[in-house]
């Protein structure tokens, strides 16, 4: 049994370190099982090799001729092996591919740098394992936001069309006064009026807003000074919930002027001048103001307050009576007057309504408050 051992390299010293490196290899060669008899049989071989040629070489000893042949031997089969081996070797598990990839490799590499090899290899593998999983990942995160952001989508289309039918639609009310003007605009449950007409129009405008379930007005606006505008206004805020009165920085000795001064004073309220730009709410409608742009006119009509009511893609332009001179001042600023409606200036009198402004406005439909048969040009 003893004997054998004269034949292995490695056991052939006495020399203790030597036999210790040998058992280390063998078992090392052992493990090369796992990647096939093949690779185990050339790794195994290579010292029987390369010690029986070193001793033919240097001691010239004989014997070792043994041990150079049973290398051969195993070398041989080893390779003859390794091939079927690698047809065995089934797809479906990486480390046995990874093992497959690598025996080739035996004859030119140490069975450290075989082994780093593999380790790396399966790490490599796991690396992209858990690369796709973590992408797999991201793509489902990435599905679910998605997925929420049309569901959130779909419930805030829904719930704009459910505030949309509750509060239903603009009316703007051009109420017949004759030659005046007075219109209401309610949307939601916010109401304004817009002039209130002459002083015998009272119970008209009165019996009208009635008739329309107003219970109050959030806004009242007198766009100037003059009767037809302002001649009712005074019966109108006595007999109404009035929010806020907007006037422009005009004045008058007019009785007309005085009553609604004082209907306003008594109400506690007071007369607030709107900036330019300013813009408010009547129920989800926008009102924007857009004149008087300047003051010491000529003429009182520019003075009128000019408001547009936009209210999703449809807007009203009421001009009260605003001429050519605010007109041109409103163009100038570059404000926005495109409207839908335009209520056409200063009951269709030739001093309004200009053909540039016309222009700006485009309207798809005009208003005119004029009265049958009247006098005016
Ligand atoms: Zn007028």
């Amino acid at each position: 049994m003893k004997d054998i051992f004269k034949y292995i390299p490695g056991f052939r010293t006495d020399k203790k370190w030597k036999k210790v490196i040998a058992i280390i290899y063998y078992i090392f060669c052992l493990f090369m099982l796992l990647a096939g008899v093949g690779a185990f049989l050339i790794l195994a071989s290579i010292p029987f090799i390369g010690f029986a040629i070193l001793s033919l070489i240097k001691h010239r000893n004989k014997a070792v001729v043994l041990t150079l042949v049973a290398g051969i031997i195993m070398f041989s089969i080893g390779v003859k092996v390794q091939p079927t081996t690698s047809e065995n070797t089934t797809a479906s598990s990486i480390k046995e591919v990874a093992a497959s990839k690598v025996t080739p490799e035996v004859k030119t590499k140490t069975p450290e740098e075989i082994k780093k090899e593999a380790d790396a290899k399966a790490k490599v593998d796991a690396e992209v394992k858990i690369k796709a999983e973590a992408s797999e990942k991201a793509t489902a995160a990435q599905k679910i936001k998605d997925v929420a952001a049309a569901e959130a989508k779909v419930k805030a289309d829904a719930e704009a069309k459910i505030k949309l039918q509750a509060n239903g639609e603009l009316k703007v009310h051009y109420i017949d006064v004759g030659q005046a003007d007075s219109i209401l605009v309610q949307q939601g449950n916010s109401s304004m009026l817009i002039d209130a007409g002459n002083n015998g129009d009272a119970q008209t405008i009165k019996g009208y807003l009635d008739s329309q379930g107003v219970k109050a007005l959030d806004v009242v606006i007198g766009t100037h000074v003059h009767e037809d505008h302002i001649g009712s206004m005074d019966y109108i805020i006595n007999s109404f919930k009035v929010g806020k009165v907007f006037f422009p920085k005009q004045t008058s000795t007019t009785n007309t002027f005085k009553d609604f001064v004082s209907s306003v004073k008594n109400k506690g309220l007071n007369l607030i001048v709107p900036p330019v730009g300013s813009t408010f709410k009547i129920g989800d409608a926008t009102v924007t103001v857009l004149a008087p742009n300047g003051s010491g006119y000529e003429d009182p009509n520019d003075y009128s307050i000019v408001v547009k009511v936009t209210y999703g893609t449809t807007s009203f332009l009421l001009t009260g009576d605003a001429e050519a001179d605010s007109e041109s001042q409103m163009l100038s600023k570059g404000l926005d007057l495109s409207a839908t409606v335009l209520k056409i200036g200063h009951h269709g009198s030739k001093s309004s309504t200009g053909q540039s402004f016309l222009d700006k406005v485009n309207p798809k439909y005009a208003v005119i408050s004029v009265g049958k048969g009247n006098s005016f040009t």
